[in-house]
């Protein structure tokens, strides 16, 4: 058995390009990270993942791209302003600052007694405008949600949808977290997809639960280990004072079992509060003849960072294979960044290289994420691909051209990430392969 550690995981993400400290170059910036070339292709893939299953893929459910910057009235309504903080605690001698909820009594830097605990607000605070007074200060959004509730009306002015439906955003989210910690899991800069699910008020516990089980479908997809994930019943006391249900899905992640995602049954709180502040009227028309309401929202919240953290924690993968340890990562095909690397056997023979040039195009066209290999040998190539997850190396030789028998012409070896098994198959059939 081997162990999957944290560092192991963020050392494999920067040495093959995945996901690098922000501004390295200059001692990097707390709580930020850069996604490299096979990072961003691995988050392209989940966020496409995500809005193929809950967006593009039902008939009841519209997609939004709101500003980041929002009018500040609309964080004084939701509440965030008066209330989107975290308890602050400082050292009284060494200074440092933690969060209260995740240290003990005293300093774990110098063990110097703690002040007084006092609420730090985690929205950063932005000026709009060329003038600088308070009139102009606004804040980078804390969550996608809110650019979902201001656009409430205009879907339903425009979109003329009937409950239940949803409105779901993929999109980048800001928190001055007190303590950035554990690589991606808690940054100052990350990303969000969420869903507001709005429902009649009698029928929240049937969207509840459908949310809660397509959140595991949705991880299924995703390729996170299902042993890892639990589900954690927020107990009443917990809840926050408009939430009459709240599920947080937790994953086994190597640092301990903390939050992925959350589910939860937020009331008609949001759009009560927008239309009380906005003075707009944020209803759908009902049945002929009946009142228009006010929709109840169930809101299932996606971490797209956490998701990549949690997808490789549990693809990450070490053996043994022709008698030499690897490294690989075990992404399903949807998520993988390379679905398949194409090799001609030999670099200096001009005749394999046209011919590996010839079914790489060939692929690419439909399969854009293949990756083009010819360095070292064919063993190295194996490896490298096996580290960064990609099912499948395609690799051209002699049998391709014909020079061992026309029953070969035109096959390729093709070999299995996972088991290193290797298959002739016709280069007609490649594409589906890939699927
Ligand atoms: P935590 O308790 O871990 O701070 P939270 O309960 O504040 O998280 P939510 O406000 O429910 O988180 O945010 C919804 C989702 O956004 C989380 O489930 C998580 O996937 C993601 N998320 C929240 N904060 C961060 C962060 N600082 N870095 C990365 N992802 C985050």
């Amino acid at each position: 058995m081997f162990d999957v550690t944290m560092e192991k995981i963020v050392s494999l993400a920067k040495r093959r390009g995945f996901i690098f400290p922000g501004s390295e170059i200059y001692g990097g910036l707390a709580g930020t990270f850069d996604y490299g070339p096979l990072g961003v292709a691995l988050k392209n893939n989940i966020k496409n993942l995500w809005w193929r299953m809950f967006v593009d893929g039902r008939d009841d459910m519209y997609g939004v791209d709101a500003a980041i910057l929002m009018n500040p009235k609309a964080w004084e309504a939701s509440g965030h302003v008066s209330g989107f903080s975290d308890p602050l605690v400082e050292c009284a001698k060494c200074k440092k600052r933690f969060r209260a909820d995740h240290v003990g009594d005293v300093c774990p830097e110098c063990g110097g007694a703690f002040g007084p605990v006092r609420q730090f607000n985690m929205m950063f605070k932005t000026q709009v405008g060329p003038i600088d007074d308070e009139g102009a200060v606004t804040y980078l959004r804390p969550e996608t949600a809110g650019g979902i509730f201001v656009n409430f009306k205009n879907i339903v002015d425009t979109m003329r949808p009937k409950l239940p439906f949803g409105i779901g955003q993929i999109g980048k989210a800001f928190r001055n977290e007190i303590a950035p910690r554990d690589f991606v899991f808690r940054s100052r800069e990350f990303e969000q997809m969420e869903i507001e699910y709005f429902v009649r008020p009698e029928s929240w516990e049937t969207a509840f639960e459908e949310w809660r089980v397509q959140a595991h479908a949705f991880m299924d997809a995703a390729g996170i280990d299902k042993e890892k994930v639990h589900e954690l019943e927020v107990a009443k006391e917990d809840l926050a004072h408009y939430s009459k249900r709240t599920i947080d899905f937790e994953f086994d992640f190597p640092f301990g079992r903390k939050e992925l995602y959350g589910l939860a049954y937020r009331t008609d709180f949001d759009l009560s509060a927008h239309a009380a502040a906005s003075g707009q009227s944020l209803t759908i028309p009902d049945e002929e003849g009946q009142p228009p309401v006010t929709p109840h929202v169930i809101e299932p919240s996606f971490g797209v960072d956490r998701t990549v953290l949690a997808v490789l924690a549990s693809a990450y993968r070490e053996d043994e294979l022709g008698g030499e340890p690897r490294t690989y990562l075990a992404f399903p095909k949807a998520v993988a960044p390379v679905k398949a690397a194409v090799f001609p056997l030999l670099k200096n023979k001009p005749e394999l290289v046209v011919k590996a040039r010839e079914v790489y195009a060939m692929l690419k066209k439909d399969t854009p994420q293949i990756m083009w290999d010819d360095n070292g040998n064919i063993g190295k190539r194996y490896r490298r691909q096996d580290e960064i997850g990609t099912p499948y190396c395609i690799t051209v030789d002699f049998d391709t051209l014909g020079e061992n028998g026309a029953d070969l012409k035109d096959t390729v070896t093709v070999r299995d990430r996972d088991t290193g098994e290797q298959q002739r198959v016709q280069i007609g059939e490649l594409a589906a392969l890939l699927k």
